[in-house]
């Protein structure tokens, strides 16, 4: 025990004198390659004893990264990428708050708001509705391993990266997994969807909302009544459409759905917004065996978000500013209202396509009805690196960004997010875009 005190009390003069000992070398700030000779200041309390130097010789020393002891850059970025995007300044601002405890009675009340405010932009009464710790992989991962066991039927609907992560996903939980492959840029016909499900008879189905690897709003009309009929679960990725594309949860009989905060919500990333239905709930209840996380059970999420009537426990500490920033966030969406964002956000990309095609670029998404309204994907034309010109546009401190999966190479992707898609907004950045273009066409 004795040795142990004096190990710490060691460890502790070595960063100290480390430091020191940097600083009147006179160096410039970085790593220290290797500690100058420690020596004992006059004045110091305690003086590196020869234990000291016993416990901590050269070769055992990490040594203090003294950069730590600089401000962080942060530059200031405006951000038109397919996320983050731009906080608003009151989302900012909520970040400041002091913090509470997980389960102090405001914090509690916090967490009620955000739930109330989850309903209203997922447009339903779903009981089982919070958000995650965790971002939209997060979600994605909750919804599988609360709904699916081991050997589970799933059909994924894959028209970009985000049904062949959810493939992978389901994969590495040994489900039995059926692609339904779609072209990107393309959805999936519900007819065609309807055939497939009879054949395969899954216990889920999987369908990305805004898929934003290609650009594209998949329509989900009649693919919530082919999954009811059929007993499956629809589960529904909204993390790049939420807010942009309309979307209503209990009308579209979807059975679970996930966002992330960053995108259309325009908060920082780190929570992902879940529901669940009561059949999701039902099929929970019914496992064969237990959800096999314990992070990301849904029904103990459930209970410390304050879901069901019991009172809420510990499960793990909620991101606390986080919640708070997603609460600014969401209070934002009821000032506008969730409609009127819809709208905003359609009416916006139109202006966007319109200022684009008059330039002479070409949009990736052909259907001019599939195409997602917060993110335009748009052809990289011939003769154009585009990599230097996004490089090119962050050197100004815009940023966008490049294709990703199937679309690496081919497109760029414009993300117009939340506050993101005003007309004065969108003006600067497609004028930027364009410049930045022609300025390296060969
Ligand atoms: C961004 C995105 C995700 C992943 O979200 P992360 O917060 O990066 O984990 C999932 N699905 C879609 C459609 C996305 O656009």
């Amino acid at each position: 025990m004795l040795q142990f005190t004096t190990m710490r009390i060691a460890a502790r003069d070595c960063v100290r004198l480390s430091l020191r000992s940097f600083a009147s070398s006179g160096a410039t700030p970085g790593r220290v390659s290797s500690l100058q000779p420690l020596l004992p200041e006059k004045n110091s309390r305690r003086s590196v004893s020869q234990k000291a130097k016993v416990v901590c010789p050269d070769a055992q020393v990490v040594e203090a990264p003294l950069e730590l002891l600089q401000k962080a850059v942060v530059p200031k970025v405006k951000l038109y990428g397919p996320g983050p995007s731009d906080m608003p300044a009151s989302v900012q601002q909520s970040l400041n708050a002091p913090l509470l405890g997980h389960l102090h009675p405001h914090f509690l009340n916090i967490m009620k708001d955000v739930r109330s405010g989850l309903q209203y932009v997922f447009q339903t009464r779903n009981k089982l509705s919070f958000a995650l710790s965790g971002t939209g992989h997060a979600g994605m991962e909750c919804a599988f391993v609360n709904l699916c066991e081991r050997g589970d039927r799933v059909l994924i609907i894959k028209n970009g990266i985000w049904g062949a992560r959810a493939a992978d996903l389901a994969k590495r939980l040994e489900l039995d997994v059926k692609v339904l492959d779609v072209p990107e840029g393309a959805v999936a016909d519900v007819e065609h969807f309807a055939k497939v499900v009879k054949e395969f008879r899954p216990l889920a189905v999987f369908l990305c909302h805004g898929e934003s690897s290609t650009g594209v709003a998949h329509p989900l009309e009649g693919f919530g009544e082919v999954c009811r009929n059929s007993g499956a679960l629809l589960i529904v990725d909204t993390v790049a459409s939420l807010g942009a594309a309309p979307f209503r949860c209990d009308d579209l009989l979807v059975d679970c759905v996930y966002s992330a905060t960053q995108k259309c919500l325009n908060a920082p990333p780190g929570l992902a917004p879940m529901s669940f239905n009561d059949r999701a709930i039902e099929k929970i209840r019914s496992r064969k065996n237990r959800v096999p996380s314990f992070y990301f059970d849904a029904l103990e999420i459930g209970n410390y978000w304050g879901c069901f009537e019991d009172a809420p426990r510990y499960h793990h500490t909620a991101p606390i500013s986080t919640v708070y920033s997603l609460r600014a966030a969401l209070s934002n969406v009821v000032q506008e209202g969730i409609e009127n964002s819809v709208e905003r956000h359609i009416e916006n990309s139109k202006y966007l396509y319109q200022l684009l095609e008059s330039n002479g670029f070409e949009l990736f998404v052909q259907n001019a009805e599939h195409r997602l309204p917060c993110l335009t994907t748009v052809k990289v034309p011939e003769g154009v690196q585009w990599k230097q010109v996004n490089d090119a546009l962050m050197q100004k401190g815009l940023e966008i960004s490049g294709g990703l999966g199937p679309t690496a190479g081919k497109i760029w992707r414009i993300g117009t997010f939340g506050d993101n898609s005003r007309r004065e907004k969108i003006d600067e950045v497609s004028r930027m875009f364009v410049e930045e273009v022609n300025a390296h066409r060969k």
